[in-house]
Parts: C-alpha cells; sequence; structure tokens
C-alpha cells in the first residue's frame, strides 16, 4: 500500500495538521511518504517531519511553487504522484488543502472525502468519516476506485511523541504545467495572531461584544492562555472583528481542546464551526441561550462582569504554576 501525505507549511515552518497525520499514520502502523512543495529551504520541515516519524520526504520544488497557487500545486502533485500508483492520498483540511485537492482527485478521475475526522488506514485503502449537515451527523465514507483522497480537519488527532528519525530527502523538480492565476502580491494584516485552525484554546466573542474595541477583553484574557480569538458572523457583519476571525460554516473551522463562547447565542452555523471542540464553555446572561445546550461548563452571567474576572484569576494561576 503506498500512503502519500501532503505536508503543508508556511515559509517552510511546517502546519501542525501535517504532523497530527502523520502521528496517525504511524499509530495506524502505516508510514506514508510524506511530500513537502515549494522552492527552497525545505530541508527544517522535512527534519521536522524526521523528528515526528517520517522516514522518507519527497520534496517538489519549483520556483513557481514559492507562493501557492492552486493549479501549480495540483499540477506539480498529478505529475509526481500519477507516476507512484498511489492508494491512499491525504492532506490537511486548510484552505489549501481544501482549494488543491478537488483539482487533483479531478485529474485522478478519483472521489474526494473532505474535511474528515477520523480515517483508517486498511489494506490498499481507506476508510474516512467526516461530519455532515453542519455537524449534526457524522457519514463514513469508503473508495470505490483509488485512490482513496481526503482532507483531515486540523486539531483533530494527537500528535505523538518525538521519533528522532533522519527522513531519507529526495528532490524532485516539479512540473507545474500551466498556472493561469497566479499571486502576485501578498498583504499581510501585519498582526501576529495565533492561527485559529491550529490554537489549542480560543476565546470567542459575539455581537454582545457591542463595538471592535471592547474585543480588547477577549483579547486580554486569550493573551494570558496564549489563546486565538475568533468571532460570530454577527460580530464581523457588525464590523468588530475581521472576517479571518470568523468562526462557523460560512467561517473557519475550529477543533480546539477549549472553546470559549462570550455572548455567543449559539446558532447552527456557529455550532458547525466549533462543535467538535473537545471542552466548551459558555457565557451567557440568557440562562435560555442555545449555547448552552452544547457546553460543557456554563456561565450565566454578564460577559463584561465575568470576562475580566476570568482574565485576573487566570493571571493568578500562571503567577503561581
Ligand atoms: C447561511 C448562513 C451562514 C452563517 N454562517 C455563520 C457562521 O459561519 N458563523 C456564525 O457565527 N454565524 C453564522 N451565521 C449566522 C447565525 O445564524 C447567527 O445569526 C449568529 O451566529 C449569531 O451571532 P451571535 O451569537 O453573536 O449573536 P446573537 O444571536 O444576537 O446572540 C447574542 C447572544 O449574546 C447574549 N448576550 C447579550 N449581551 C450579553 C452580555 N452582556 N453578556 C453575556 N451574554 C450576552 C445574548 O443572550 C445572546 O445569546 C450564518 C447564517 C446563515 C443564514
Amino acid at each position: 500500500m503506498s500512503t502519500y501525505l501532503i505536508a503543508e507549511h508556511k515559509d517552510g515552518q511546517l502546519k501542525k495538521a501535517s504532523l497530527e497525520m502523520l502521528s496517525e499514520c504511524l499509530r495506524q502502523g502505516t508510514q506514508p511518504t510524506c511530500i513537502l512543495l515549494g522552492h527552497g529551504a525545505l530541508e527544517a520541515a522535512a527534519g521536522e517531519l524526521g523528528k515526528a516519524g517520517a522516514s522518507k520526504v519527497v520534496i517538489l520544488e519549483h520556483a513557481e511553487l514559492a507562493s501557492y497557487s492552486s493549479e501549480g500545486f495540483a499540477n506539480a502533485l498529478y505529475g509526481y504522484l500519477s507516476k507512484q500508483s498511489p492508494s491512499v492520498i491525504m492532506a490537511g483540511a486548510s484552505w489549501q488543502g481544501k482549494d488543491y485537492l478537488p483539482r487533483l482527485s479531478a485529474k485522478f478521475n478519483a472521489g474526494l472525502a473532505s474535511d474528515c475526522t477520523e480515517f483508517k488506514l486498511s489494506g490498499n485503502s481507506a476508510t474516512v468519516r467526516r461530519p455532515v449537515f453542519a455537524g449534526k451527523c457524522s457519514q463514513a465514507v469508503s473508495f470505490s476506485s483509488g485512490p482513496a483522497i481526503f482532507s483531515v480537519r486540523p486539531n483533530v488527532l494527537a500528535v505523538g511523541g518525538d521519533q528522532s528519525t533522519t527522513p531519507q530527502i529526495e528532490k524532485v523538480a516539479a512540473d507545474v504545467g500551466q498556472i493561469r492565476a497566479k499571486v502576485t502580491e501578498v498583504l499581510s494584516s501585519g498582526q501576529k495572531k495565533v492561527d485559529l485552525t491550529e490554537a489549542d484554546i480560543i476565546v470567542s466573542g459575539g455581537r454582545s461584544l457591542k463595538s471592535a474595541d471592547n474585543f480588547k477583553l477577549l483579547f486580554d484574557c486569550a493573551s494570558v492562555v496564549g489563546a486565538a480569538v475568533g468571532a460570530s458572523r454577527a460580530a464581523v457583519d457588525a464590523g468588530y472583528a475581521p472576517h479571518d476571525m470568523q468562526v462557523g460554516q460560512t467561517g473557519k473551522t475550529v477543533s480546539p481542546k477549549l472553546y470559549v463562547a462570550c455572548g455567543i447565542s449559539g446558532a447552527i452555523q456557529h455550532l458547525a464551526g466549533m462543535r467538535t471542540s473537545k471542552v466548551i464553555v459558555a457565557i451567557n446572561k440568557d440562562p435560555e441561550a442555545p449555547i448552552f445546550q452544547k457546553a460543557d461548563y456554563g456561565i450565566v452571567g454578564d460577559l463584561f462582569e465575568v470576562v475580566p474576572h476570568l482574565t485576573e484569576e487566570l493571571k493568578k494561576l500562571k503567577a503561581n504554576s
């Protein structure tokens, strides 16, 4: 069985989701071939994969792969993988994975299961499980013909310990084919924020925050524990938070260890993006708010009183630890 894991990096820094998938493959007794795409300086990312137990890393190199393009990535991957007879191809369900995997599966004329929360490798194929209907149900998917192609939601699988393997690194000149749409400039917000989809802890705020300035309450709380800050769509639509902070059906899907929902009602579209969080805490002044049905712990109260208290208590805990 030939299993390929397309590992993702940002400027040479490996994404946690890639390590999570690698660890899960190893737990199931499968050693995948890891693939990195880019141009230059990918040895550190390959070394990180080795540390996590990868024995083989293929680096697909091309100047056009220095910045992401869906055609460039899909062409380069198909050019390489179509010569390898892969039985399983997996990648993280990041915005990149969700973008190029459909193109890749179309080139293979194969099925695709996206945003999976479980996978089981067996023989020459795989079965996966993925949430459907905004997370109300989950679906078991098997593949009738190969390769089995799927993406895995970040933060749902555990990263294994240090394996200290030195991987065999193979560099391959990638064939990127014709790229009709290219990224010519990337405008960054300039803020160094914790990536929502990879965060262990998220503190999220809703419409009830009433202004962008009031989100500072959440940033102050989050900074104590190294958390990321998220928002409901109502807060984003009102201009209190940028869209890249939106959690939900039309925002980001997150699975942190802890999700603290502050003044968020718990609409189905919001739950769709965070219901796989391991522990959910809700702070809401309405005891009947639907979020309490999903929460593991609930605080009925005014977030403008509760959150500052929480921040102070967390600071004390941190000082004493
Ligand atoms: C197609 C579609 C896609 C959507 N996608 C998304 C999505 O991706 N993400 C998303 O979040 N929503 C999405 N929505 C919108 C969703 O339906 C809700 O409207 C939205 O989630 C509500 O946001 P909210 O909880 O912040 O606001 P509200 O529903 O207005 O809730 C505010 C809550 O705050 C509480 N509250 C008020 N003041 C305080 C206070 N001082 N202290 C404590 N609690 C207080 C209230 O009791 C209430 O429960 C989508 C809707 C549609 C139709």
